[in-house]
């Protein structure tokens, strides 16, 4: 007997559920990809980008006043100190890169809140690639300041008004814009999800966060952390930090979605472990929001970058083998977790990233007297808009 290896899926998931036109292009992209991540220029070019241009390594700190105060030790990894303000840089240097070996001229890519679009621009104007961003209305107006980034950094922004107008409608125009020019486009997709081979291109462009945070926090404290947190919205922070610690048994691995406004029945979230289960979006098998009838819900987040109804096949192979759990933190429970690092450390993080914290908050408990490594994966400027409209009343009152 033999057995067959399938490397286009995690376990059940992942897969290749696309239409005849997308296969072509697919199949292209898997054999380049192999073919340039083994390449030893590729590689070194790629490390040079990544530490000259983006400033990698990133940081790794302890949080003193947090963890003094919730009676565990708090380490953060600090993605949010990358050039463009998250760990999305990771993977458009990886994938633009890859388009500019493969001869392409042009990159489409989708946006929700912002922070992609402007990573992949950043990319394009550094490597000399055309640029073209879709975003949906509704995201294109609460990130208005990312949307002009964008424009200076050379990309045309292409705003989605069909749908729900948000992260999910501006994939499905992305990749329509891939397929009516295949040859001379590249479609860099933003975070661990899609059809076979997106999921294992960002992961494996990603990977270097836990690679560095792994060696890094052995050398400051020399042991290995109980529980490693990520915030969960395609997965790809989350697998980048997460695949180091896989073989280490002993380390937790904890993705925290979008609570929203809960996970009761008729509360709008973005949980899918909580309240989805595996269907097929975006050409993948994976944990989704679905209704009875088969029709993706609606979700809701406080931040953009976690509103999407689907999670990376990955995460949905780590979550059924028990190797990871997943759970979520609220709107109100982020926003906790962006004061607290905020007041308590000098860190405004983003919105995403502050979900994870507001998880820590909450089950500090359970986690007392542990090391806790919580990925931050981005900075909270985009955010301000956001935070100073729901503190408004509260600032006239006091
Ligand atoms: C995009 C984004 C996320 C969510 O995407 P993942 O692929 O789940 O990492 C989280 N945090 C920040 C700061 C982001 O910009």
């Amino acid at each position: 007997m033999t057995t067959t290896l399938d490397t286009t899926r995690f376990g059940a998931f992942g897969g290749t559920f696309a239409p005849e036109t997308l296969m072509a292009p697919l199949f292209e992209l898997e054999r380049e990809w192999k073919r340039w991540t083994a390449d030893a220029d590729f590689r070194a070019e790629l490390a040079s980008l990544l530490q000259h241009f983006a400033g990698r390594p990133t940081a790794l700190t302890h949080a003193r006043r947090l963890s003094r105060e919730l009676g565990l030790e708090l380490w953060l990894k600090r993605e949010d100190l990358l050039h463009t303000g998250a760990h999305k840089l990771n993977n458009t240097l990886g994938q633009c890169l890859l388009a500019q070996r493969m001869g392409k001229s042009r990159v489409v890519a989708e946006t929700g809140a912002g922070q992609h679009g402007v990573a992949t621009a950043t990319a394009c104007a550094l490597l000399g690639l055309d640029c073209v961003v879709y975003m949906g209305a509704v995201d294109a107006a609460r990130q208005r300041m990312n949307l002009l980034r964008m424009e200076l950094l050379g990309a045309r922004v292409r705003v989605v008004e069909h749908g729900q107008r948000t992260l999910k409608d501006a994939i499905n125009e992305a990749m329509r814009a891939w397929v009516g020019d295949p040859t001379e486009t590249h479609y860099a997709l933003g975070s661990a999800l899609g059809p076979h081979p997106f999921p294992s291109i960002v992961a494996g462009f990603q990977q270097v966060i836990g690679e560095e945070a792994r060696k890094d926090f052995l050398a400051r404290t020399g042991r290995l952390p109980d529980a490693v947190v990520a915030c969960v919205g395609g997965g790809s922070n989350a697998i980048g930090i997460f695949r180091a610690f896989v073989p280490d048994a002993s380390v937790a691995l904890v993705g925290v979605e979008a609570g929203g406004e809960g996970v009761g029945k008729g509360q709008q979230h973005a949980a899918r472990f909580a309240g989805g289960e595996p269907g097929v979006l975006h050409g993948c098998y994976t944990y989704l929001l679905q209704d009875d009838d088969g029709q993706i819900r609606p979700t809701h987040s406080i931040s953009a970058g976690l509103d999407y109804p689907a999670v990376g096949p990955e995460h949905a192979m780590l979550h059924d083998e028990k190797r990871a759990r997943y759970s979520w933190a609220t709107d109100a429970e982020a926003l906790r977790g962006f004061e607290a690092l905020a007041k308590g450390e000098g860190i405004l993080c983003a919105l995403e990233s502050a979900h994870a914290v507001g998880w820590v908050l909450r089950e500090r408990e359970a986690l007392s007297g542990q090391h806790v490594l919580v990925n931050l994966s981005g900075r909270g400027d985009k955010d301000l808009e956001t935070i100073a409209s729901l503190r408004g009343p509260e600032r006239e009152g006091a």
